[in-house]
């Protein structure tokens, strides 16, 4: 299919990702795009900058989805305007960032961001102006608002593949790092030298994990080998902005694959150290509840049913729940207390790393509470739990919970059948429970006082408690 798209171009096979300064230049006999193919506001926006003087090309993920017969999420256009330049020529345009300046044009639902060409400045420019641009002791960027050319826009861009400018006057693409031929090869390729490279932004990494998992490409190996070493510098990436990139990592479509690479490039520890500690002590549970959280993801979003990054990170540091509540009880705490603490100490750990906003922190919390209440099904618990806005994701995450091997004495067949069962049937499903005041710690209150404190059971070794 590729080589379709490419028709009769060839380009030299060359390993290093040094950009030239003039662009190898694909004509539109040479490729398929076609202007008509990109969204119309976009193409509207390059053209009005162009007529208004600047240069301005369709630029990044969209050049190259496009290329693989992808439908890209959304468009990117490089200009050599200024973002307040952008704002002047567009009523609905707006400038956003401070790390990295940019214009938004918004057209209803759909925002185009239109960024200024930039330049790539090294490190200790005596010329450098800290206002502009500034960078800490290991080299990351920290701010990047030089303006540049589009050579040195291409150079300042993260890989090959995404230093593509499609100029949708002449229907033209200008490859300045040799992006086609790593399009062709399927490779991600750092431009430059990746170990610099990474130091600048160590979120290329992540970058680098989730397009090869998107694209199904391999990530080339220069560009692979210093990662494992470099993967700690996410600690100092700001939490908020690691949230934004996880929600990228997990909500592509690609997560289980995405996850196996995060793992297999040490870049899981970093974003989820209590979660890693589970999987290495744990490998088997805690490898398949977070799979199989993962690939549900992908099916629903396969099926564009909508997901929750509350239900994700809920499963992502269940497994890690245990072993906290369990050093509780052993300092003396009760079970469910334990448990509770766990559960808060847990993820405010977490937001230190990832900044997961409270209106995502509140579900998470309701999901695992739920699971707690799930058991206690006498009187009319089970009917109050139906109508908690929160059973639906309990449930799913007890048969998650489930599906990963954890036993719960047949908990999610009970629910899937109650959820079924006419009036009678329900009526009939809570009075069996009663006779069987073993199982599933359903007992109604009384009772249970007189079976004394130790019924309540701790969290288990191999799972978290909340039963
Ligand atoms: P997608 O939108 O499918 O996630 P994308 O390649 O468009 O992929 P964006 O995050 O939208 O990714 O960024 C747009 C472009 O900006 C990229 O293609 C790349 O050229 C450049 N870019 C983005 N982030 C970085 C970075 N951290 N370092 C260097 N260049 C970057
Ligand atoms: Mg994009």
């Amino acid at each position: 299919m590729l080589k379709k798209l490419f028709k009769s171009f060839r380009s030299p096979l060359k390993r290093a990702a040094r950009p030239r300064s003039t662009p190898e230049i694909l004509g539109p006999h040479q490729h398929s795009l076609q202007r008509g193919q990109f969204s119309r506001n976009a193409v509207s926006v390059v053209d009005r900058l162009q007529k208004a003087g600047y240069q301005a090309y369709l630029v990044g993920g969209c050049v190259r989805d496009m290329l693989l017969g992808i439908q890209p999420k959304d468009f990117d256009v490089a200009t050599s305007a200024t973002p307040e330049q952008v704002r002047a020529e567009f009523r609905n345009a707006r400038v956003i960032g401070r790390r990295f300046k940019l214009a938004h044009v918004h057209f209803g639902r759909e925002i185009i961001e239109v960024a200024t060409f930039r330049s790539n400045h090294p490190q200790g420019d005596e010329e450098e102006d800290s206002h502009l641009s500034s960078r800490n002791e290991s080299g990351r960027i920290l701010r990047d608002n030089v303006y540049g050319s589009q050579e040195d826009d291409a150079q300042r861009r993260d890989f090959t593949i995404n230093a593509l400018y499609f100029d949708v006057s002449g229907e033209r693409i200008l490859d300045y790092a040799h992006g086609v031929h790593d399009i062709r090869n399927r490779l991600i390729r750092l431009i430059g030298d990746p170990e610099q490279r990474y130091l600048e932004d160590p979120v290329r990494m992540l970058r680098a994990v989730r397009f090869a998992a998107k694209l199904d490409f391999d990530i080339e190996k220069h560009s692979a080998a210093p990662i494992r070493r470099l993967a700690p510098m996410l600690h100092d990436i700001p939490a908020a902005r690691l949230f934004d990139e996880v929600l990228k990592l997990f909500l592509a479509g690609y997560a289980e694959y995405t996850f196996e690479l995060l793992v297999e490039y040490d870049l899981f520890a970093p974003l989820f150290p209590a979660s890693a500690k589970a999987l290495a002590q744990n490998p088997e549970y805690t490898g398949k509840l977070i799979r199989q959280a993962l690939a549900n993801t992908d099916e629903r979003i396969a099926l564009g049913k909508p997901v929750t990054p509350a239900f994700l990170f809920a499963a992502l540091l269940w497994p890690a729940l245990p072993a906290r509540a369990a050093l509780l009880q052993a300092r003396g705490m009760p079970p469910i207390p334990a448990m509770q603490e766990a559960a808060h100490d847990l993820i405010s750990e977490q937001c230190k790393r990832i900044a997961v906003p409270k209106r995502f922190t509140l579900p998470i919390r309701e999901i695992w509470d739920m699971q707690e209440r799930l058991p206690r099904r006498q009187g009319k618990r089970a009917d109050l739990l139906l109508e908690n806005p929160r059973f639906r994701a309990g449930y799913d995450f007890l048969l998650l919970r489930e599906e990963a091997g954890e036993q719960t004495g047949g908990l999610g067949d009970w629910w899937t059948d109650y959820q079924d069962a006419s009036d009678s049937e329900r009526r009939a499903m809570i009075r069996d429970l009663s006779s069987r005041p073993d199982e599933g710690g359903d007992a109604p209150a009384r009772k249970r006082r007189r079976g004394g404190r130790n019924r309540k059971r701790g969290p288990r070794s191999d799972a978290p408690a909340g039963e």
